[in-house]
């Protein structure tokens, strides 16, 4: 929601969250809630209040009620005092938590699914076929946010990295599925928490490590047996002492066609490469498409408080909500929680969106919406109250 939306509309959608917060039953737990960090932030304030304490789930929803944050977060660490100062905290240990986006994921059905808001008026401007600089039609203004209002091929793209990083945590990493948990962001992704006890004293260096395997960052051509030099410095072959039978030695071989004895093979897939370096790109590129896109730095991160599942997000007005069947999971019938009461809103341009099942193609200036809807295009920055 901008910051600079009218009081109506602030309240309008506080409303909305506040009725949420008073009756939902969805907010989970998080285990050892006394150790955890909570924070959260406030409709039309910048920063967010932070370090707080919950001795219990009660004492949580009293202050969601009562204090109706624009965003909730709980830290994925456990520390014996929460509350201090971070060097002071003392921390015991954190689940891994692995971030996909799908605004990080290049789609080409993006555009036609983004708005830009003009960051001197709030003025809307509905996707362009073309992209060409902006300028805003009202004030004459040349910057402008984007707001994308995700499709459905956004979430199935999204839902596709999800499936590749559950393979590496199970078949890779060797990770239960039942200490793995899904939750649908609440914008545009997913968050994947790791519980095993195994990985949640990893420090930050070992995260960064599996955030890197994930995603097939840092391949060398050395893994799978291509060498430097020799051949008239097209590079040579001599396969790793460690075989090629494991990890993503495996999966390059398996994708090249090779294994341990195809020194031939490999010599005419790197001559036809065009040598060493050609090869090496080549990898990188293919080890890029068969991992899984994520917010490395979300990972590494073992201080971080991240957004708590069942909460809002102010970025939509849906909540972050656990998948347990990804194929099925729809996030704008499964996350849309908010109630159904009629909000009159002005749009700032026609709209097209698709919540709990129905069609919204709004093309009047003035519309009633349901509250799920009206509080959805309010935190996207294209309606006010009216
Ligand atoms: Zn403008
Ligand atoms: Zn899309």
């Amino acid at each position: 929601m901008s910051e600079l939306a009218s009081n109506r509309t602030v309240s309008a959608v506080k409303n909305a969250f506040k009725e949420y917060y008073f009756r939902s039953k969805k907010i989970e737990e998080p285990a050892r809630i006394e150790q955890r960090e909570f924070g959260y932030s406030h409709f039309g304030q910048k920063g967010m209040t932070r370090h707080l304490s919950f001795s219990s789930m009660g004492e949580l929803v009293a202050t969601l009620v009562r204090e109706v944050p624009s965003d909730v977060y709980c830290s994925n660490a456990c520390y014996r005092f929460p509350t201090y100062p971070m060097q002071e905290k003392e921390w015991i240990e954190a689940s891994v938590i692995f971030d996909i986006d799908g605004k990080d994921l290049d789609l080409p059905c993006v555009p036609s699914h983004t708005y830009q808001l003009c960051t001197g008026c709030m003025s809307a401007t509905p996707p362009q076929d073309k992209q060409t600089p902006f300028t805003c039609h009202s004030c004459g203004g040349s910057k402008a946010d984007s707001v994308s209002i995700p499709c459905s091929k956004c979430i199935d793209a999204s839902k596709k990295e999800l499936k590749k990083l559950l393979a590496f945590l199970k078949t890779d990493l060797g990770i239960i599925r039942d200490s793995v948990s899904i939750y649908f962001s609440g914008n545009n992704g997913f968050h994947i928490h790791v519980s095993d006890p195994d990985f949640v004293k990893l420090d930050s260096s070992a995260r960064s490590d599996l955030a890197g395997y994930v995603s097939g960052a840092g391949l060398l051509p050395e893994s799978v047996g291509v060498r430097k030099g020799g051949n008239g410095n097209l590079g040579s072959v001599k396969f790793p002492r460690g075989g090629i039978a494991h990890g993503w030695r495996y999966k390059m071989a398996e994708r090249l066609k090779i294994d341990g004895s195809s020194i031939l093979r490999l010599q005419n897939i790197l001559v036809q490469a065009g040598g060493y370096s050609a090869f090496k790109s080549e990898l990188e590129k293919s080890a890029k498409e068969m991992g899984t896109r994520i917010d490395a730095q979300v990972t590494t991160d073992v201080h971080r408080i991240f957004r708590m599942p069942g909460t809002l997000n102010s970025k939509s007005g849906l909540s972050k909500t656990r998948c347990e069947d990804i194929d099925s999971f729809d996030p704008f019938t499964d996350a849309c929680v908010l109630g159904d009461t009629r909000i009159a809103v002005r749009l700032k341009c026609p709209v097209k969106l698709r919540l709990k099942g129905r069609s919204h193609n709004v093309s009047k200036e003035s519309a009633e919406l349901p509250a799920h809807a009206a509080v959805y295009l309010i935190c996207k920055g294209l309606a006010e109250v009216c």
